[in-house]
Formats: C-alpha cells, sequence, structure tokens
C-alpha cells in the first residue's frame, strides 16, 4: 500500500526544512501538470510506501494566486492520503487560518506545529494536547531546523494515515454564517458528492463566491440565485461583506482556541530582533538608499576585491590549457583549419564565458545571503510602497526580483498575479533587470574601459534597467495596459540566519547552470561565428575575417548602430548571437577578435569603442530583447506569437532609444 502526503502550509513556516528533513535526499523534482510551479516529490525516509508532495507555500485556499489553486487542486483532485498541515508556532494566529480552511476538505489531518525552539526560548508555550483537542486534529510540536520532534511526527501521521482519520470538528462556524452555510449545503449536497466535492468545502466555497467550484459542481442558475439570496441576507444581517464575515468567523474561533492554549508572554526573541533591524532596513526614506548601498558592496566585493583575483587565476588556468592543448594538436599534426576550430573557435569562446563562474559564484552567495535571511522580502516591501505611489502593483516586483537571475523563471512567475493586466505589464517590463547572463559583458567591457569603477558602472546600469521598467511601466499603464492594480499583502519574516546547506545548494545550482550553458549554447554559438568568420562567400579560409561571410553580413547591420557611437560589424554580429544566450557576446567578441588573452581582448575593444560609446553598447545590452528561452517563455506567458513579438520589439526600440540618448546626451558633454 502506498501513501501520499502533501506537506502544506504558509510561505517561510518550514515546509522546505521539514521537506529536507523528513525525505533526506531521496527527492524528485518535476513540474505541476500543466503548470510551471515547481512540485517537489520524495520518499520517506525508512518509509518506502511513503511518498510527500511539498505544495507551493499559501495563506489561504481562495484561489487569488496560482500557487493557491496548484495546491488545491492537489488536495481535491490527486485525495492524498493525508495532510501534514506545517504551522508557524510563533505566527500561530495567522497560520491557523489556512488550517480551519484545511480542515473543511475533511482529508486525515496532522498538524506539524514547527519552530518550537523559539516559542520555548523566549518563554512563551503552547498546550498542545488542549489545542489538539480543540481542533479535533493531532498536533505534533517539533523544530524542523533543529530537527526535533521528527520521528515522532512521521509517527503519528503514518498511524493517522492507517486508520483514516478524518478531523473530528468541522463546524465552527456560528450565527448568520452558520445558517448560510447550512442551507446551501442542503442545497448542493447531491452535487457535491457526485463530483468528489467535501460539502462542507464547497458549501464556504460558494458563500465566498468561487467560480471554480461552482463550475466543478455544475450550479444551476436557479441555485446560483438561491445561493445569491442566502449570502444576500448574510450579508445584511451581519453588515458586512461576504469575505469579511467568513474571516471573521474565522479568526473568532482562532482567537478562542488560542486564548486556551498559547501562552505568550511576550513576542519571540526573533521578533523583537526583526522589528529593530527593520526600523532602520524598511524605513520611509533611509530603506532604498541602504539597499542600493547593499547592492553597491556587493558587486564591489564581487568584481573587485574578491571575484577579480579568482576570475584572474581560472584565466590563468585557462590559458595555460589551451595552450597545452594546442601544443598536443600542433604536434599531433593536426591540419590548420582543425587547429583554428578548436583553439580560436571553442576555446577562445568557451573559455571566456566560463572565466566568469568564479564571479557567478560569489554573487550568488551574496544574493542567497540576502534572500535566506528575509531581507530580500523587505526589498520588495519596500519597492511596494513606492510602486504603488506611481501605479504600478507591488507584487510585480517579486519576479523582476527573480529577474535578477534569470528573466525565464521571473517571466513565468509573473503567473503569481492574479490581475491579467499587472501580469502581462510584469512579462514585458522583467527582461529590464539585469539578469546573470549579462554580467560576463559588462565584466568584459568595465574590464577594457572602466577598470577602476567597475562596481559604480555596474551598480548604475542595475539602477538604469530598475528606472527604464518603472518609466516603461507607467507609459504602457496609460496607454496599452490600462485599468487599476491590485493591492498586495506582505507577510515579513523574522530574520533569521540562513543555513549553510542552502547558501551552498544556491551556489553550486548556479554554477551548475551556468557552466552547462558554456558547454552547449556558447558552444555552439562559438563553432557557428568562428565558421562565418573564418570563410567567404566562396567558401575560402581566410585569414583577414573583414572578408568573410560575417562580415559582409555584420556590415548591413553595423551602420544601424551609428548613433549610438559604436559602426562595427564586429559589435553587431555580437549582439546578434547575443539572442542564442547573453554570455555569447563575450564569447563572440573573443572569437571575432582572436584574442587568447583579456589584455588582448580590451586592446581590441580599444579599436572597436570609445568609453562612451562602449557605455552606450552595455546599455544596449541591458536593455535589448532578452534571450531565446525567455523569448519562448514570454510566448507562452503571452499566449500569443504576436504579443511576444510586440514585447520584445518594444524592448529593443527603448534600448535602441535609451542607447542613443546616452550616447548623443554624452557626447555633448565629453
Ligand atoms: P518554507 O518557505 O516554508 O519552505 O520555509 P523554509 O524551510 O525555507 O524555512 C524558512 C526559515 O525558517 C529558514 O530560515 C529556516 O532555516 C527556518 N526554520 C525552519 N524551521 C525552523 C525551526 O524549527 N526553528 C527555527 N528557529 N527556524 C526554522
Ligand atoms: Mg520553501
Amino acid at each position: 500500500m502506498k501513501f501520499t502526503f502533501a506537506l502544506v502550509g504558509n510561505q517561510n513556516s518550514g515546509k522546505t526544512t521539514l521537506f529536507n528533513k523528513l525525505t533526506g535526499s531521496n527527492q524528485h523534482v518535476g513540474n505541476f501538470p500543466g503548470v510551471t510551479i515547481e512540485k517537489k516529490e520524495g520518499q520517506i525516509k525508512k518509509h518506502k510506501d511513503a511518498w510527500i508532495v511539498d505544495l507551493p507555500g499559501i495563506y489561504s485556499l481562495s484561489p487569488y494566486s496560482l500557487e493557491e489553486v496548484v495546491t488545491r487542486d492537489f488536495i481535491l483532485k490527486e485525495n492524498p492520503d493525508l495532510i501534514i498541515n506545517i504551522v508557524d508556532a510563533t505566527n500561530i494566529e495567522r497560520n491557523l487560518y489556512l488550517t480551519l480552511q484545511l480542515m473543511e476538505i475533511a482529508t486525515p489531518m496532522v498538524i506539524a506545529l514547527n519552530m518550537m525552539d523559539e516559542v520555548t526560548n523566549s518563554g512563551n508555550s503552547i498546550d498542545v494536547v488542549k489545542l489538539s483537542e480543540d481542533l479535533g486534529i493531532p498536533v505534533v510540536p517539533i523544530s524542523a531546523a533543529k530537527n526535533e520532534g521528527i520521528s515522532e511526527l512521521i509517527d503519528v501521521f503514518m498511524k493517522t494515515a492507517k486508520e483514516k482519520k478524518k478531523p473530528e470538528k468541522l463546524d465552527f462556524c456560528v450565527g448568520e454564517v452558520h445558517k448560510a452555510i447550512h442551507s446551501i449545503s442542503h442545497l448542493i449536497e447531491d452535487q457535491a458528492k457526485d463530483n468528489g466535492y467535501p460539502i462542507r468545502f464547497a458549501a464556504t466555497k460558494l458563500v465566498e463566491g468561487d467560480e471554480p467550484t461552482m463550475k466543478d459542481l455544475k450550479v444551476t442558475e436557479n441555485q446560483m440565485h438561491i445561493i445569491e439570496h442566502v449570502v444576500e441576507d448574510m450579508e445584511n444581517a451581519l453588515k458586512t461583506d461576504k469575505e469579511a464575515a467568513l474571516a471573521d468567523m474565522r479568526y473568532n474561533y482562532i482567537e478562542k482556541i488560542c486564548k486556551s492554549s498559547v501562552v505568550r508572554h511576550q513576542e519571540t526573541i526573533e521578533q523583537i530582533r526583526s522589528e529593530k533591524i527593520d526600523k532602520l532596513l524598511t524605513h520611509k526614506y533611509l530603506g532604498i538608499p541602504i539597499f542600493l548601498g547593499i547592492m553597491f558592496l556587493i558587486f564591489y566585493l564581487t568584481f573587485g576585491l574578491i571575484g577579480a583575483p579568482l576570475q584572474g587565476i581560472l584565466e590563468e588556468g585557462i590559458t595555460l590549457f589551451t595552450e597545452f592543448i594546442s601544443n598536443i594538436l600542433i604536434n599531433a599534426g593536426v591540419s590548420d583549419w582543425l587547429h583554428a576550430l578548436v583553439i580560436d573557435g571553442v576555446f577562445a569562446g568557451v573559455g571566456s564565458v566560463l572565466s566568469f563562474v568564479p564571479i557567478i559564484v560569489i554573487l550568488f552567495f551574496f544574493l542567497s545571503l540576502l534572500e535566506d535571511s528575509g531581507y530580500m522580502t523587505r526589498i520588495a516591501f519596500v519597492m511596494d510602497k513606492l510602486l504603488r505611489k506611481i501605479g504600478l502593483s507591488g507584487k510585480s516586483f517579486v519576479p523582476m526580483l527573480i529577474g535578477f537571475g534569470c528573466s525565464v523563471p521571473a517571466i513565468m512567475s509573473a503567473r503569481t498575479l492574479s490581475s491579467e493586466r499587472d501580469r502581462k505589464l510584469t512579462i514585458v517590463l522583467t527582461p529590464f533587470m539585469s539578469c546573470t547572463a549579462r554580467l560576463p559583458i559588462y565584466g568584459m567591457i568595465t574590464m577594457a574601459f572602466f577598470p577602476e569603477n567597475a562596481a559604480v558602472v555596474m551598480i548604475t546600469l542595475y539602477v538604469l534597467g530598475i528606472l527604464v521598467a518603472i518609466l516603461s511601466g507607467l507609459l504602457l499603464k496609460s496607454t496599452v495596459f490600462k485599468g487599476d492594480s491590485v493591492p498586495f499583502i506582505m507577510e515579513l519574516p523574522a530574520y533569521r540566519i540562513p543555513s549553510r546547506r542552502s547558501i551552498a545548494l544556491h551556489m553550486w545550482e548556479k554554477a551548475k547552470d551556468f557552466t552547462q550553458r558554456a558547454f552547449t549554447v556558447i558552444f555552439m554559438a562559438s563553432l557557428v561565428i568562428w565558421f562565418l568568420q573564418s570563410f567567404d562567400w566562396s567558401f575560402n579560409m581566410i585569414d583577414d575575417s573583414s572578408k568573410s561571410i560575417l562580415a559582409s553580413l555584420g556590415s548591413l547591420i553595423a551602420p544601424i548602430f551609428e548613433p549610438l557611437g559604436f559602426n562595427d560589424w564586429r559589435a553587431s554580429t555580437a549582439l546578434i548571437t547575443g539572442i542564442t544566450a547573453k554570455e555569447a557576446v563575450v564569447s563572440t567578441m573573443s572569437v571575432l577578435t582572436g584574442a587568447i588573452s583579456d589584455v588582448e581582448l580590451s586592446a581590441a575593444l580599444n579599436t572597436m569603442f570609445t568609453p562612451l560609446s562602449a557605455f552606450a553598447f552595455l546599455v544596449f545590452t541591458l536593455l535589448y530583447m532578452p534571450c531565446a528561452a525567455a523569448f519562448a517563455a514570454t510566448k507562452r506567458e503571452m499566449g500569443s506569437l504576436k504579443n511576444a513579438l510586440l514585447a520584445v520589439t518594444y524592448q529593443t526600440v527603448t534600448a535602441y532609444i535609451v542607447g542613443m540618448l546616452v550616447y548623443q546626451i554624452g557626447s555633448i558633454f565629453i
């Protein structure tokens, strides 16, 4: 017999930590059918017959966001044997709000009361036995991070699943809400049974006016009228709307339970500490300058103090290895063209990108520090206020933050936005956030033109990306995407010291991803570029690449960039290959200039650009259409090729205009 357990809880309640403790390393990552939200599935340690699925973190079961829909669908349609509801004991009231909704589904359920270490440390306590009695479901106190209570938890949920023991109490409604829920229950009882819906859950959802439930139950027009009437009566009697009425009822019940089982003398030490830190970090005026300061420091450390020497060492290693292979090839007597293909094509192209691995790894060390400590949420929070002031949804900033890593998952994560307008707008704006694949380009150009001011140039580009996104948002909002944005409520988790394991995992994933791209996309692009720049139209191999196929093609486009200050076929070719993957701009430049070392590449770049036009080139690469993978994601999420083409056209035209402004205005002063 095989058991499936669904792990459900609020964000930051410790789901991932518990999942890892329960499964060890036996996990399997996949997607939910039809959507791109990640699904983690794993076998419970020492229980071959028990599988656990880590569902997205949610606060309620109303389908306001895709995560909520995914979780709901999983529980209702995949029928797990038991729900493990993880509850953050330091925020018990808010977490129980979800618990009450889960109970209505009437699936066997166990509460894992997590973070008990923090509760006890601050001198508070929770009467677990009383809580369990009041709720009518087993409650097991645990500390996932400290590995406490895990084996007890496993025992309890295995037992509950075997006994198929459902929550004992469902009826915690009173007064008018009670009346409404019960009359609707009677009305739709048969349909709920026929469609595998728990009756009480169906009735509550219908009070809420939940559309998926109406569709699933095939509620008739006549029934619809009755339901509307019942709900209206309830609203009139209570003098509030239906959402507030239900929320009130749940919170009243939670308050009653907590009064008798939770002893709280004070907030936990972590909460008090977090409040103090937040006074400064989310300060009305200082919040954003502090964020920029922190980012500046990170760039300075990443590209200067720590990253540059490491990159230098790796580069020397790559050069030595290249020479070594080159000598082997020469001694083996391979033909000139094969030698050139391997050394000037593959090694130059892939090597130039690979040398950025240390920088990427260091940057992600810092970024995961910011994310895991809880600081990133604060930034979204601070930006939310700012964005709302200018009429954009603050929730858009979350995909945009992901966009600093890679546009592809960022574009996909825009699905969490409930308003169609906000979602499309966010998809168009997200690629303006500077993704990691563009870093090698910035590295290459700053090395050649602004070695002293690398950090300043970087931060300028990142900020420029954000500014262009904000201005674009304002422009598009008043033209194409008219309408109001949906307000967004965010939970600020307590600051916590990030775990070493999770940071190491982040760094490793990034390094792996980046290296993989170097050996696949960049490898192919380098081969193609090498061929096109080594042969002329009659397929004679040539020495002077300015007579090559590539040069004649590149020269067609090059004049377009005259107003941006770089009319050079190599620069425009690099921009075209950059569409396959942004790193390809660097590998193309290396292949085209035939540069073996940094010094040679810098010298070659100095013949193509002035410092000003080099900066205009950077601005263009920052803003122009994203890579092929991001384009594909845009097309999928926008739902049509036409919309995706409009989006990338908008991005590229913006890039051109801003790049031109930078060069033309700069030329007046320099
Ligand atoms: P998720 O968002 O629900 O997946 O939560 P995570 O597993 O990522 O945990 C959020 C934060 O809480 C992390 O910093 C964890 O290290 C921390 N955490 C998880 N469980 C515990 C616990 O039992 N005690 C303490 N003190 N921290 C915990
Ligand atoms: Mg998680």
